[in-house]
């Protein structure tokens, strides 16, 4: 019983109009890893270099994040830049440091090849191949992707799609993937490619689940103030498949429930900068902001 991840630790600078961060603690398999550690204590694989900051790595064990995995390779740490403007749903990347990112090569420790689910956050698709090369027999598989690899790697992300059951990826991921404007012709499209359920993210928009005979929505959890929307994708999948991770049985019940913790993990994930917010929910606050959202949606 065990989930494990594989993505990007990074150490990200970002710009929104509530401040600014410098080299916090960043990457999309650290946000998913302390968004599901509410459930469950997850196996992080990674890479990260010589400048890694070991307090990072403090924070995550203080998590339950389990970093066996978590390689350290000679160089620097992968950077990425970004800036939100007004629309709080989109960051522009200003830059993006692969460093040590660029070869990592996902090495699965023998201790983790059994481990029951599997997400692989956004990688090179053929990374992400590879990573379930390394697996014995997963039950539950999700998987991410971007822009970028959809652009550059289509035919692998689409041969990836045929081994995965859940797909989570946001609007614009999921139009271009599919090549299909509308929202739900597109997410038809995208099952099609293999997924059993595909999510769709849509920031303050919340997310809906598509699987082949029905459809559920989530708004996102209401605040007053986004401080920086940086991983909210990632905590959401974290709480999705943490959630999930946790139920002895998958079906339309617990995936619906798994996708409002998505919403409030990703709201507590947007709350702060880097992980100040995410990193320090409290399992009563989780399910008491779970507890109101399932009043907020209620009619
Ligand atoms: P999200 O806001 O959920 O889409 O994820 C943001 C995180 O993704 C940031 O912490 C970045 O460090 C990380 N990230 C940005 N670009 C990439 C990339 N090309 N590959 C992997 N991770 C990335």
């Amino acid at each position: 019983m065990s989930l494990l991840v594989v993505g990007s630790v990074a150490l990200d600078t970002v710009r929104t109009p509530h401040g600014r961060i410098e080299e916090g603690l960043g990457g999309s398999a650290t946000y998913f890893s302390v968004a599901a550690g509410m459930f469950r204590p997850v196996r992080l694989v990674a890479v990260v270099g010589e400048d890694f900051p070991g307090r990072h790595v403090r924070f995550l064990v203080s998590r339950g994040v389990d970093v066996r995995g978590l390689e350290r390779a000679a160089g620097r740490t992968f950077r990425w830049t970004g800036e939100y403007t007004g629309d709080m749903n989109q960051a522009e990347t200003l830059r993006t440091e692969l460093n040590v990112f660029a070869s990592f090569r996902p090495k699965i420790p023998d201790a983790y090849r059994k481990s029951r689910d599997v997400f692989l956050a956004n990688i090179d698709p053929d990374l992400q191949a590879e990573v379930l090369d390394q697996m014995v027999n997963p039950r539950l598989v999700g998987c991410d992707t971007m822009n970028y690899w959809i652009e550059s790697k289509r035919s692998a992300v689409k041969k990836l799609l045929r081994r995965v059951h859940f797909l989570l990826v946001n609007e614009a991921e999921a139009r271009q993937l599919a090549g299909e404007e509308n929202l739900i012709k597109a997410a038809r499209a995208l099952l099609r490619m293999g997924p059993g359920a595909v999510v769709v993210k849509r920031g303050e928009y919340g997310a809906l689940l598509f699987r082949e005979c029905s459809m559920c929505w989530v708004p996102a959890y209401p605040l007053e103030c986004v401080r920086d929307p940086t991983g909210a994708g990632d905590s959401f999948a974290g709480g999705f498949m943490g959630y999930l991770s946790r139920c002895r049985a998958v079906g339309e019940r617990e995936m619906r429930k798994a996708l409002a913790f998505g919403s409030v993990l990703a709201s507590f994930c947007v709350e702060g900068f880097s992980l100040r917010r995410l990193g320090r929910v409290r399992a009563e606050e989780l399910h008491a902001r779970y507890r109101t959202f399932r009043e907020l949606t209620r009619f």
